[in-house]
């Protein structure tokens, strides 16, 4: 048996690698080689395929972020009213063709990310049926789970929802794919860095997210494999950037951070690497101790879910913080000893039946902070309580319609939609952080 695993190209106005990796597939891949089953792992999104680097050069800042390789791609029409370029992310499919030719594979499994991503799902669906016409194709992941029956539409074989590989055992194929199941990024011949995740899912149910659609239920890693498995990453590759996918890191912090922290300690790896976290932490659980823990693990940027400075907004979309918590996280964070510019606040724009007045009113709170502020734009994301009224009320049957670069175009227009970030980008430059 063989399997092809790809995460496939990107199809969208903008994307940037914010410690962006396929990390549902990369268990997989981990997974496979325990159980001695061959695979070829293609990323899409690799930015140092040997071919790639002879056309293009990778840029990358300390901590691992940086551009992907795209082509500008023609507009699909139902877009046209966006007034932006449209691109292919990722590495041209002649590169896979070449890797796969003469090759055999039982399985294609392709991951998804988000659902309006579809179109590169599509492309690498068509070249796996073209190559090989009666292998199974597989395609799972986030889009997947949350839109099965719509990707099943785009050609694939057997959608998996979540980790339930069930279905795949009447072909011969058992994956169980646990917690403790760590990425494999030896399928990679460089990385800048390695996205971990210590707690899988959320306490919450914030109406916009889809955490609990995912991962419904709280779970955590075996902190000392963890440990482990960074402490092999710092050796064998050098990495010094790790990056927490956990959408709930500080859940039982002070037990599992701490414990943590105390075997980096013992394995005298703290000091020599620095955490992110994109995903956003809980506000409400940054008190001193806490911020403090953060400080001295070498957490180096900070991501603060806000989203939005509206009260009864906060409420009603499942109050996750007030403000009052957050000041005080800030106050303990910059106690801590974090600088202004380590710290940056997500605020949501072009939430249902938001006005773009709440968004002003909430960049000019954020910025008495003297914090880095992100405006997200929203997505209405299927089976959530807010995507599904947003996709129902602008009558939305494409799904390409909830990109973020779209729906707040469909809701503001563009003007408003440049004013906004035109003012989140002068309150940035007015800033001043500390050199
Ligand atoms: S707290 Fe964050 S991860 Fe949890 S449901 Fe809300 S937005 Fe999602």
């Amino acid at each position: 048996m063989k399997i092809l695993l790809v995460n496939p190209p990107v199809y969208d106005f903008a994307l940037h690698d914010f410690w962006l990796k396929p990390f549902g597939l990369l268990r997989i891949a981990a997974k496979l080689r325990e159980q001695n089953i061959p695979f070829y792992f293609f990323d899409f999104l690799y930015k140092y395929d040997r071919r790639l680097l002879k056309i293009w050069t990778p840029k990358v800042d300390k901590y691992g972020r940086g551009k992907f390789y795209s082509v500008e791609v023609e507009k699909p029409e139902i877009l046209s009213f966006v007034p932006r370029k449209f691109r292919r992310f990722g590495l041209p499919l002649e590169y896979l063709k070449e890797d796969v030719s003469g090759e055999h594979f039982d399985f294609v499994f392709i991951t998804t990310g988000m659902t309006y991503w579809y179109i590169g799902v599509k492309e690498i669906i068509d070249f796996a049926r073209k190559m090989w016409p009666r292998t199974r194709i597989v395609v799972g992941g986030v889009a997947a789970t949350l839109m099965p029956d719509f990707y099943k539409t785009l050609g694939a074989d057997i959608v998996v929802i979540r980790d339930d590989f069930s279905s795949l055992k009447k072909f011969g194929l058992e994956l169980n794919i646990e917690t403790n199941d760590f990425p494999d990024y030896s399928v990679y011949e460089k990385i800048d860095y390695v996205a971990i995740r210590l707690v899988e899912g959320c306490p919450y149910r914030c109406s916009y997210c889809a955490s609990y659609l995912l991962k419904p239920e709280i779970r955590f890693a075996d902190v000392r494999a963890l440990a482990d498995y960074i402490e092999q990453w710092y050796y064998r590759q050098g990495v010094r950037d790790f990056v927490f996918y956990d959408d709930a890191l500080l859940v039982n912090a002070k037990k599992n951070l701490k414990l943590l922290k105390d075997l980096l300690d013992d394995k005298k790896i703290t000091g020599k690497i620095r955490f992110h976290t994109p995903n956003a932490l809980h506000v409400r659980y940054i008190d001193e101790k806490v911020a403090g823990l953060l400080k001295e693990m070498g957490f180096e940027t900070i991501y603060l879910g806000v989203e939005t400075t509206n009260p009864e907004r906060l409420k009603e979309t499942g109050g996750k913080l007030t403000l009052e918590e957050f000041k005080k996280a800030i106050i303990s964070l910059k106690k801590a000893g974090f600088k202004n510019d380590q710290i940056t606040a997500y605020l949501l724009m072009g939430l249902p039946n938001q006005p773009p007045e709440e968004v002003i009113s909430g960049l000019e709170i954020l910025k008495e902070y003297n914090i880095r502020v992100m405006l997200s734009e929203y997505s209405p994301i299927p089976r959530t309580p807010l995507g599904e009224g947003a996709i129902k009320e602008y009558k939305i049957k494409d799904p390409i319609l909830t990109n973020c670069s779209v729906f707040p175009v469909m809701q503001y227009g563009i003007q408003t939609v440049n004013y906004l970030k035109n003012i989140k980008n002068e309150i940035l430059r007015s800033l001043k952080f500390d050199a």
